[in-house]
C-alpha cells in the first residue's frame, strides 16, 4: 500500500536542531531532542542528534527500548515517570528519568544496582500546569529523600507546560524554578546540575530573550518537528515548516448536500454535528481516518479544500472551491499538526517515507 503515507523530510529536521541547539546554547542551555511525535522514528532521531541534540527524550520505554535496539548508545531521558512495575525496564534503557514519587526512585534505584548502574534523577516541579511534579514548597524535602536512595544520583529540578493547565512559562515563574534549585542545594548540600525548564512552550522565552539565566536545558520536541513555539504556535524564525507531509488517496468525489438529510443523532464519536447549509457541493472522501490522523490537524496544501470532518477509516473535504477539480485516485497532501502527526507515526496502516 502506498498511500496513505507520511512523508518526512529528515533535512528540514537536521535544519531545525541546529537552528535550536545555536538559540539555546546562546543562552547557556543544552537541547534535549524529543521524538515522541514520531514515535522516536530511527531517521528523525539521528537528524536531531546530528543537528546538536545533547541527549534523547521520549516519554515511552518502548520508544528508548526500540532506540537501544538499533544501537543508539547516547543520553537518553525517560519523560514521563515509569510506573512502579516498568521500573526494572525503565533503569535499563534510561540514564535519566523525571519523577516526582518517592516509592518510584526507590525502585528505581534497585533496579539500577540490580543492572550494575547508577540512574539519574530529575525532581518535577509542578508550578502551576497541574499535570505532573510536586508542589514547589515541597521540593526540597522531597529532593533529600530522594537523593538519599541508593542506586540513585538526584542531578537536579524540572518542570512542565501547556500540557494540562494549559499554563505557559513566564521569566517570573522559570526564575522561580532556577531559585528552588538553589533553596533544595542548600537543603541538600551539594550542588544539582541540571534545570530542566521545559517542553517547546518555553521556546517563546528563548526567542523573547527572556528566558532567565540559570535554566541548563529544554526538551524540545514540537519547535524542532514542526518549526513552532507551541505557547503561541508562531514559526521558530529560522525553522522550517514542511519537515512531514501526510499523504492520502481519494476514493470519491461526488456534489452532495452540504448538511445532514433526515434526522441526526451523535456521530460515531459521542458527538453531535453541526452543519451550515451551503447547498450543494463537490465533496471528495479520502482513505485516512480518525485511527490515523486528528481531522482538526490537518491543513490541505491545495488551496480551495477544506477539512469537514472524519470517521475512523473517512477523511470528508469539500473540494468545490478547488479550480483544477479533483479526481479519485487523486493523492492530495497535507500539513499535520503534533496531533495528527502523533497519530500517522502511530498508525500501522500510514506508511513512512523519509526523504533523504
Ligand atoms: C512531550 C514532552 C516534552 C516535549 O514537548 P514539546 O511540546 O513537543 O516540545 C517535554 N517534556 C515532557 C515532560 C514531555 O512529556
Amino acid at each position: 500500500m502506498r498511500f496513505p503515507a507520511l512523508v518526512i523530510n529528515v533535512e528540514s529536521i537536521r535544519h531545525n536542531a541546529r537552528v535550536i541547539s545555536g538559540l539555546l546554547e546562546r543562552r547557556g542551555m543544552r537541547f534535549v531532542g524529543v521524538a515522541k511525535g514520531t514515535v522516536c522514528h530511527p531517521d528523525v532521531v539521528r537528524a536531531m542528534l546530528s543537528g546538536g541534540a545533547a541527549a534523547v527524550g521520549d516519554s515511552r520505554i518502548g520508544n528508548l527500548m526500540n532506540l537501544r535496539a538499533q544501537g543508539y548508545e547516547g543520553e537518553t531521558v525517560l519523560l514521563r515517570a515509569p510506573s512502579p512495575s516498568s521500573c526494572k525496564m525503565a533503569a535499563e534503557v534510561a540514564d535519566i528519568s523525571l519523577n516526582s514519587e518517592v516509592e518510584t526512585v526507590r525502585l528505581l534505584g534497585a533496579a539500577a544496582i540490580a543492572a550494575g548502574k547508577e540512574h539519574r534523577v530529575i525532581l518535577m516541579v509542578d508550578m502551576g500546569d497541574l499535570r505532573e511534579g510536586v508542589l514547589p514548597a515541597d521540593a526540597p524535602g522531597v529532593a533529600l529523600q530522594m537523593a538519599s536512595v541508593p542506586g540513585i544520583r538526584l542531578v537536579g529540578v524540572g518542570t512542565n507546560w501547556g500540557c494540562f493547565g494549559g499554563v505557559v512559562p513566564s521569566p517570573k515563574s522559570l526564575g522561580a524554578l532556577v531559585a528552588l534549585k538553589e533553596e533544595t542545594e542548600g537543603n541538600l548540600g551539594f550542588p544539582l546540575d541540571i534545570v530542566s525548564g521545559g517542553n517547546s512552550t518555553a521556546m517563546k522565552l528563548v526567542l523573547d530573550d527572556t528566558m532567565p539565566w540559570g535554566v541548563t536545558e529544554l526538551r524540545i520536541g514540537e519547535s524542532v518537528l514542526l518549526g513552532l513555539d507551541a505557547a503561541e504556535r508562531r514559526p521558530v524564525p529560522g525553522c522550517r515548516q514542511d519537515a512531514f507531509t501526510l499523504r492520502a488517496e481519494v476514493i470519491e468525489v461526488l456534489r452532495k448536500p452540504s448538511a445532514p438529510l433526515g434526522p441526526t443523532g451523535q456521530d460515531a464519536f459521542g458527538e453531535i454535528p453541526e452543519f451550515v447549509d451551503k447547498g450543494i457541493r463537490r465533496r471528495a472522501i479520502c482513505a485516512i481516518g480518525r485511527q490515523d490522523i486528528d481531522p482538526e490537524g490537518l491543513i490541505p496544501l491545495i488551496s480551495g479544500i477544506s477539512v469537514q470532518g472524519a470517521s475512523s477509516d473517512h477523511l470528508i473535504l469539500d473540494v468545490e472551491e478547488v479550480d483544477t477539480g479533483i479526481q479519485v485516485g487523486q493523492v492530495l497532501d497535507f500539513r499535520p499538526n503534533y496531533s495528527a502527526l502523533l497519530r500517522a507515526s502511530t498508525s500501522p496502516f500510514v506508511r513512512k517515507e523519509v526523504l533523504q
